[in-house]
């Protein structure tokens, strides 16, 4: 679900940018993509509790996540190398709990705004790491938990 942006959320000169007067289900394609802030909080391995269903991130990144940029390095094939790697639908984004409330999918389909950080709105891929937003500066690669030891990499997300 990671993307790169570009500031050009208000291409139609005189409307407000895409992210103000569309819908999830009325955004293209290529809006789509721009509306991921490139946190990288969905590519996070996540542990799901038998009782009770919810659904619990932890600090380890997705084999394919570029941790320094929260960026997919292969985001072509990622089905073919990850094949539990979700492709959101705006019916997800209404379902997945787990999704984080500061992800723009769940923010415009709740009716907000997109905070200042977002790229579209700053113009700038690093703002969501300096606000803190990304996973950057706390996400671990997978592959340096053992299977039998995730559970002491959970995340209680705020
Ligand atoms: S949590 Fe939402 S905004 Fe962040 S990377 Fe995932 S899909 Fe994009
Ligand atoms: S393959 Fe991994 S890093 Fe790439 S988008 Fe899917 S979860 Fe994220």
């Amino acid at each position: 679900m990671q993307n790169s942006n570009t500031n050009d959320g208000a291409s139609d000169d005189d409307a407000a940018p895409f992210w103000q007067r569309k819908s999830l289900d009325e955004m293209t394609h290529r809006e789509w993509e721009q509306l991921c802030d490139g946190c990288g909080r969905c590519c996070m391995l996540k542990l799901e509790d038998e009782d009770t269903d919810v659904v619990y991130l932890t600090r380890l990144s997705c084999k394919l996540l570029d941790i320094g940029k929260c960026s997919c390095t292969d985001y072509a094939k990622r089905h073919e190398k990850v094949p539990d790697c979700l492709s959101l639908t705006p019916k997800m984004v209404r379902e997945l709990e787990w999704l984080p409330d500061t992800c723009a999918y769940r923010l415009i389909d709740e009716g907000q705004d997109l905070a200042w950080w977002h790229p579209l709105v700053s113009g700038d891929p690093g703002t969501v790491h300096e606000a803190g937003i990304s996973v950057r500066d706390w996400a671990m690669p997978e592959t340096a938990a053992r299977a039998e030891e995730l559970h002491k990499y959970l995340v209680i997300d705020d």
